[in-house]
């Protein structure tokens, strides 16, 4: 998709400040360190709309990015940071949890996962969670200029196996680096925005 107009709108500590327009949104998740800031970069090509790794899993609010006045992106805090308290990871829960089962203007949960390593606890239970829902999930592999591209479908097996990924669900390889799976992903966004 041509990206017009990517603006960064509020990091919404709760509901009340969540966008009142009804567009459709994105919720990008996974681990601190995954790429996440460096895939919406990517996305919108801007160079640091999304800020990149400064402080890993800090932020406990949900970052709303506006694309072409048509969708919104929004960017979950990073979880599996050791050092959060545990008081803000309960807290992180709850927003979480009621962002995903509530929040009707969602359309799709874009999950991460680094394509070097098998999926942690952490996007096994996220993954869960969100078939629970009975959200639709596309699994992005990120960094893959990392590895040979005659590995990408060992390494995404491995992937696909330890989460049981859903049949309705789809998998795609990232790379921020070289702009790998960028297109494969606006065309899987725009489909569930369209519908
Ligand atoms: P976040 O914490 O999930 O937002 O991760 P970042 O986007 O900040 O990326 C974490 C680190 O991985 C940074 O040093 C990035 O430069 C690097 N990185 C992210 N995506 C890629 C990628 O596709 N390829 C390579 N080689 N490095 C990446």
């Amino acid at each position: 998709m041509k990206v017009t107009s990517a603006e960064f709108v509020i990091s919404a500590v709760g509901p009340k400040q969540y966008p009142t327009d009804g567009l459709p949104e994105i919720a990008l998740v996974g681990r601190s360190n995954v790429g996440k800031s460096s895939l919406i970069n990517k996305m919108l090509n801007r160079k640091a709309l999304a800020r990149t790794s400064s402080r890993p899993g800090k932020t406990q609010t949900l970052n709303y990015f506006r694309i072409n006045h048509r969708l919104y992106f929004v960017d979950f805090p990073g979880y599996g940071y050791a050092k959060v308290a545990k008081s803000v990871k309960q807290q992180w829960g709850k927003m979480i949890e009621s962002y995903l089962t509530d929040r009707k203007e969602l359309r799709l949960v874009v999950q991460l996962v680094d394509i070097r390593h098998a999926p942690s606890k952490d996007d096994i239970a996220m993954y869960d969670w969100c078939k629970q829902i009975g959200l639709t999930t596309v699994v992005v592999a990120t960094k893959g200029d990392k590895i040979a591209r005659g590995r990408w479908q060992q390494h995404l097996k491995v992937i696909r196996e330890q989460l049981q990924l859903r049949e309705t669900d789809s998998m795609l390889v990232f790379s921020s680096e070289t702009g790998q799976g960028r297109d494969e992903l606006w065309g899987t966004i725009l489909k569930y925005i369209n519908t």
